[in-house]
């Protein structure tokens, strides 16, 4: 779960984003005086370096005060030369994006980007069949997952663009063959007395609860955490900085209430459901990157910057086993190592 993949341009502040594609087409990332930095980090592939090394660049500029606007926090995204034809008919999203939410035309003006969470190599594991694992190995009989939110380990550490798309052709149809392969010979088996008895509680205790913690508050206190200290760069002490904020917010949390109190469409009940799954997240993706002392793929450990295959060619596993309040992250998860399948390709360093 610490391999998030940060994708170079969201748009700055806001995270929605512009499609590589506009650098495919020959737009060129610049700091705050113009210059086209990725000339000094890659001087062969330039602005066409994988998501993980641009995204790095990136914070390194900003970091280093070279970062544009008024907080110097951000970078452009030049299009300009592309002409206005390239850029209406070949990247019109991009195009709509920046006009609608910055207000700045990509035909005449840079466009205001910065790194943003794109995508989540980690999830629940499966085998190639799309069998969830209850642990390294042992198959959960008649359940199946595929997609982002799940990993069969395919993209390793560092997806490549496109292959999230082939992941979930490939691995949704096996789930789906292999569910219906499996109802045709599997038993019933005994359900509980009242099966849907958490999820009703659970939306029950929220929809009925008289807290004072709002929603959005404690979902920005995580967000703006998460993306200064569990993002591109990490390092022990930013990594326990946020496991503290989580704890404190999981405590807040118990304190929530929703202002909608109604049983349709009431997506504040959503917004309060989803805060509790993102929290769980954010805690397994800290301790896991916390427990990783090395830098891999979309995991940059500005403390142990080398990649070590000595000790981490490894797969982390996580398992909740305690009380999720408890102040320790070790008391409720438990972390275990899968080994790394090498086939056909021996892993050797990334050199350009
Ligand atoms: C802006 C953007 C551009 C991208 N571009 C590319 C690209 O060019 N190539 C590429 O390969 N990948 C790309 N990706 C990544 C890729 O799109 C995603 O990884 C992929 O779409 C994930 O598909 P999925 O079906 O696993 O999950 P999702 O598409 O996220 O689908 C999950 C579905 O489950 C529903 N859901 C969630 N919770 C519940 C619940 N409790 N009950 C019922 N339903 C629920 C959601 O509403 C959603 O419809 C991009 C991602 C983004 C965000």
């Amino acid at each position: 779960m610490e391999f998030f993949q940060f994708h170079p341009t969201g748009l700055a502040g806001l995270g929605i984003l512009l499609t590589e594609g506009a650098r495919g087409e020959g737009a060129i990332l610049r700091n705050a005086s113009g210059e086209r930095f990725m000339e000094r980090y890659a001087p062969t592939i330039k602005d066409l370096a994988p998501r993980d090394i641009i995204a790095r660049c990136m914070v390194k500029e900003v970091a280093e005060g070279r970062g544009a606007g008024p907080n110097k926090d951000y970078l452009y995204l030049d299009c300009t030369h592309l002409g206005a034809e390239v850029l209406e008919t070949k990247l019109p999203d991009i195009t709509e994006f920046a006009r609608t939410y910055l207000g700045v035309d990509p035909v005449t003006e840079p466009v205001p980007v910065m790194p943003t969470a794109h995508y989540a190599m980690g999830g629940i594991p499966t085998n190639v069949n799309a069998e969830v694992l209850r642990n390294n190995t042992t198959v959960v009989p008649g359940l199946y997952a595929a997609g982002e939110c799940a990993c069969v380990s395919v993209h390793g550490s560092n997806r490549l663009g496109t292959n999230s798309l082939l992941d979930i052709n490939v691995f949704g149809k096996r789930a789906g063959n292999n569910a219906v392969a499996y109802v045709k010979t599997a038993e019933f088996t005994p359900l509980p007395d009242d099966p849907a008895g958490t999820v009703r509680d659970l939306l029950e205790g929220i929809r009925s609860s008289t807290g004072t913690e709002r929603i959005a508050v404690l979902r920005r206190e995580l967000q703006e955490t998460m993306d200064a200290k569990a993002q591109v760069f990490r390092t022990d002490e930013s990594l326990s900085e946020v496991t503290e904020v989580i704890h404190s917010l999981r405590n807040r949390y118990k304190n929530i209430g929703v202002q909608d109190k109604g049983r349709r469409f009431n997506t504040d009940l959503l917004e309060a459901v989803e805060l509790g799954f993102l929290l769980d997240l954010a805690e397994v993706v800290v301790y896991s990157a916390r427990n990783r002392k090395e830098s891999r793929g979309g995991h940059m450990r500005d403390d142990y910057p080398l990649r070590d295959d000595v000790n981490y060619l490894v797969h982390t596993m996580a398992y909740l086993t305690g009380d999720p309040l408890s102040a320790d992250a070790a008391d409720h998860i438990a972390l275990d190592w899968k080994p790394v399948t090498i086939t056909r390709y021996q892993p050797m360093e990334r050199k350009y």
